[in-house]
């Protein structure tokens, strides 16, 4: 394992070093920006590594790829190509500048410098630019005192309607905050306060608000992040709903979408199960807490979502056995099916699920015992 981890920091290391090389020795002006910036300036493994090439991108991220052979995707529109190799990212994009037709959409875009493209971006830990051209190599940009930021500790915007031209901003500050256990600067925490105070998280269009709260929840502090999102008021949830908030990423993830307006997210159909399921979680943990048989048991779970099963005997550790109990009843093969109510001459069809779960049901709580069993009591209820 620690093998393996040396190898791929060795990989990595070799995939910067292409990169820079590759731009070193070209004529393209090309400089090392973001979070690559950031973290190498903080000793952290950075997870991607971000350039911007004054002029085009895309064209000059093609060249690149002829050296790194990995799998290259460009988009047109935003002048910009992403290269993986080996599980490795490189973003290559071109220097620009943004306008925003109005706050909370989607910028406009247009080319420009090194310096304007560094205006663009969101805190002034991010905003710092390294050369790797050839003229210049190693002359750093920090128009924002980026350095002295990440020095302190302090996590602080650009301009003063930062937040309100781009809200997802908010939960950007709080990640990088949590992450690296950095402080909100004083007015920017203010600027944040206002702009959630103004409404701005909900302008934002459900798309943009779900992948925001995705990447909280791929992060290592995400615990903190959400009580950092409580603390500002930023989602609608109380400290107290907390307490049903269970201890994995991923089913954190669900509970905490279940406490956003429902209609506002785009979620797919296996998604919304398992959030409504989420919707109704304590409901069904008192219906549980109060089945005293198999088949009350397995009435209880089974229309619910695996994903909320399994939260609860993380919520509620006396839950265990009870969970435990239905995960077995899964495995118990039924003793009769539907072939069999057929040859009753049981109709309509569309009775034959619930016929077949109400004998099932018998058979969890050993009122039938037997296949035999089962079959006497269909005859009695063909009858009927
Ligand atoms: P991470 O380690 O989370 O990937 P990162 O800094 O690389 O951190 P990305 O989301 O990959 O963050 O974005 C790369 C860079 O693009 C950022 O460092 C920042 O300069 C800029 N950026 C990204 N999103 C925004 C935004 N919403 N507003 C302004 N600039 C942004
Ligand atoms: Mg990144």
């Amino acid at each position: 394992m620690a093998r393996s981890k040396y190898s791929a920091k060795k990989k990595k290391k070799s995939v910067s070093r292409k990169v820079i090389d590759f731009f070193a020795g070209s004529e393209h002006r090309a400089y090392l920006v973001g979070g690559y910036v950031r973290d190498s300036t903080l000793g952290r493994e950075s997870i991607d590594i971000d350039v911007v090439v004054e002029g085009d991108g895309i064209s000059a991220a093609r060249k690149l790829n002829a050296v790194l052979k990995g799998k290259i995707v460009s988009h047109p529109d935003f002048g910009t190509a992403s290269i993986d190799i080996d599980g490795y990212r490189v973003d290559i994009a071109s220097a620009r500048t943004e306008k925003y037709p109005s706050p909370a959409h989607l910028p406009h875009v247009y080319p420009s410098t090194i310096v304007e493209d560094l205006n663009r971006r969101d805190f002034t830990i991010n905003a710092i630019a390294m050369s790797i051209s050839r003229t210049n190599f190693g002359e750093i940009f920090d128009p924002f005192d980026g350095l002295s930021d990440i020095k302190h500790k302090l996590v602080r915007v650009l301009h003063r309607g930062s937040f309100i031209d781009d809200p997802t901003r908010i939960f950007r500050a709080l990640r990088y905050k949590n992450r690296f256990q950095f402080k909100l600067e004083d007015e920017t925490e203010r600027l944040m306060r206002e702009a959630v105070k103004a409404g701005m998280i909900m302008k934002l269009s459900g798309p943009r608000i779900l992948n925001e709260v995705a990447l909280v929840f791929a992060e290592e502090t995400y615990a903190e992040i959400v009580s950092d999102l409580i603390h500002y008021g930023i989602l609608t949830l109380k400290r107290r709903d907390l307490r049903l908030m269970p201890s994995t990423s991923e089913l954190a993830f669900y509970f905490l979408l279940s406490k956003l307006p429902r209609n506002m997210l785009p979620l797919t159909r296996e998604m919304k199960k398992v959030v409504d399921g989420f919707r109704k979680i304590e409901d069904t943990m008192d219906k549980l807490h109060r089945s005293g048989t198999k088949s009350k048991i397995y009435n209880a779970l089974s229309p619910v979502a695996e994903e909320v099963i399994e939260a609860m005997p993380i919520v509620n550790p006396q839950l265990s056995d009870k969970t435990k109990i239905f995960h077995n009843l899964r495995h118990v093969k039924p003793f009769i099916t539907g072939k069999d109510l057929k040859k009753y001459g049981f109709k309509p069809e569309n009775m034959y699920s619930k016929i077949l779960h109400s004998v099932f049901l018998l058979q969890l709580d050993k009122k039938l015992k037997s296949r035999r069993d089962a079959l006497a009591y269909l005859k009695n209820l063909s009858k009927n």
